[in-house]
């Protein structure tokens, strides 16, 4: 059956992000697009930080960044801080970017790890440019000093959800998205394919569609209350099942970078805007009190605290289907991780890409459903595993929570990855997972996992001149970040907060 009205259900940063990319079909081809959102319900709201695929996706759209981060209070983010993850006290970067550059074929980490194992004190993230201006608190998104040889600087955002969401929402109906206020009460099935036909509003008003995206958010109206698609749970790996949140008044100190510091049952997240900051407390309810996650917090955000706690409940998890019959579920219907390493609103990203590439207006067939789950499957599967090393490689038992964590079972496909790291350094990446070498070198050595040799092509690059050529590198970095304005400089000429 044809497609020439696509319904969105709801309107939180899965919907609009929905809207936004497909807007562009209303001009091209005859068909409608409709959200419908409610604002009584609201949407989480709570999604902050994101990870470089973001700043492509805005472009794609044609957003002017500039006006974009004023509009939401953006900040620039090059990483992520951790602190207290492999033991109380201590702390690495996990940068966006890479280490140096390869030399002869061969990964910069390798050559790095060779010479630390010859005794070399040069840390790691001496060779990376994000690592150091984000320590320095600095920032620029072109090289400052015009030095050719390193690459770019790599970053992401920090934004306001609500005032994105609504930026959005300008966007797409400016390009023909109908908006419809609206509570969803049925949904309605065809009782020979199953397919869904339409929704019925609060006060009956009926809108039929042909194909529908679900960004009802944890509710999952239409993929799991109507079609019952099934849940995964990965509790079991990924324990944290709560989050309490509690913004507070910026400082002028805005860090270039989300701050992630473990607690005795799960972690916190400072996320820095233009005039205050996001802060939330993720936890495991089988081993801390809403009332005990909400003080730890409250003690621990910087500022003054602007609004009551928000607590959330999530399972961590994925749909058993994310595309299942003429519905696609993009946002948290589809799934949640947990925010560690702010994948969330990539995987709407990478859903919306999908579904473009995959949408024929012809109709639907078996094969776009079956494509679409399994690379979404593959894709979930590799950043769980990701997020799963954090927990797993953690020295610290100072709690029950952690000892879980430590000794906990893990998938093979993670078991696999740490041991061959530890043998040789090897980080491989498969179906062009999310995370490069570089951001699980960054984990597996800030958690201390150290790998007993390097690959045996980093003995054979050339000699002389090496670690002189490592000595240059870390200089040119230094060059570069002293050139830099500070990350406040940046934003006040850049994109002043409307
Ligand atoms: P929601 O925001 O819940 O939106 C759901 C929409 O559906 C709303 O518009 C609602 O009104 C509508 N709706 C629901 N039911 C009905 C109905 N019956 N009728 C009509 N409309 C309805 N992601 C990141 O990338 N980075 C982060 O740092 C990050 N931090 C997070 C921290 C926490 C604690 C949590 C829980 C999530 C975090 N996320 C983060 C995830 C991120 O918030 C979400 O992925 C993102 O906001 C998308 O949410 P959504 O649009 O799917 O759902």
């Amino acid at each position: 059956m044809a497609i020439r009205r696509i319904v969105i259900v709801g309107g939180g940063t899965a919907g609009w992000m929905t809207a936004a990319a497909l807007s562009k079909l209303v001009d091209a081809h005859p068909v409608s697009i409709t959200l419908v959102e409610s604002e009584m319900i609201g949407t989480v709201g709570v999604g902050e930080a994101t990870i470089p695929p973001f700043v492509d996706f805005n472009r794609l759209l044609g957003i002017d960044e500039a006006e974009m981060l004023s509009a939401v209070q953006g900040t620039f983010k090059l990483g992520i801080h951790f602190l207290n993850w492999q033991r109380r006290g201590d702390s690495y970067f996990h940068p966006f970017g890479n280490y140096g550059y390869d030399i002869e074929g061969c990964a910069f980490h390798q050559i790095w790890l060779k010479y630390r194992l010859a005794g070399d004190p040069r840390p790691l993230h001496a060779f990376s440019p994000e690592t150091q201006a984000a320590m320095q608190r600095k920032f620029a998104k072109t090289d400052p000093a015009q030095r050719e040889d390193l690459p770019p600087i790599n970053y992401a955002y920090h934004l306001d959800a609500g005032r994105y969401a609504k930026f959005l929402r300008r966007h797409a109906e400016a390009r023909g998205v109908k908006r419809q206020e609206g509570k969803v009460e049925d949904v309605q099935l065809n009782s020979e394919s199953g397919f869904v036909e339409a929704i019925r509003l609060e006060g009956g008003q009926e809108i039929a569609g042909d194909f529908f995206v679900d960004c009802t958010g944890f509710r999952g109206l239409l993929i799991e209350q109507a079609l019952k698609s099934g849940y995964e749970e990965w509790t079991h790996w990924l324990p944290c099942d709560r989050a309490v949140a509690l913004p507070s008044a910026g400082d002028g100190n805005i860090l270039p970078y989300t701050r992630a510091t473990a607690h005795s049952a799960g972690w916190q997240w400072r996320v820095p805007l233009q005039q205050r900051n996001g802060n939330g407390h993720v936890y495991c309810s089988a081993y801390m009190e809403d009332e005990k996650a909400h003080d730890i917090l409250a003690a621990n955000v910087d500022g003054e605290i602007q609004a009551d706690p928000n607590f959330l409940r999530f399972v961590t998890g994925r749909r058993k289907k994310f595309w299942n019959r003429n519905v696609v579920a993009i946002g948290l219907s589809a799934g949640f991780m947990e925010p560690l390493e702010s994948t969330s609103i990539h995987l709407i990203n990478t859903a919306v890409n999908k579904l473009v590439a995959l949408l024929s207006l012809d109709g639907v067939t078996r094969e776009q459903e079956e494509a679409f789950n399994r690379l979404t499957r593959k894709e979930y599967e590799r950043i769980r595993d990701f997020l799963i090393l954090h927990y797993k490689s953690t020295e610290r038992d100072d709690s029950e929570f952690w000892n879980y964590c430590r000794t906990m079972e893990i998938p093979d496909t993670l078991k696999e990855k740490i041991e061959l790291f530890r043998l040789n350094g090897q980080i491989f990446r498969e179906d062009d997972e999310l995370f490069t070498a570089t951001s699980w070198v960054a984990v597996m050595v800030g958690q201390g996992i150290s790998p007993i040799g390097t690959n045996a092509m980093a003995g054979t690059v050339a000699e002389p001149g090496l670690s002189k050529e490592l000595g240059e590198i870390q200089k040119s970095i230094q060059y570069l970040v002293d050139h830099m304005p500070t990350h406040e400089e940046y934003l006040a000429r850049y994109c002043p907060a409307n």
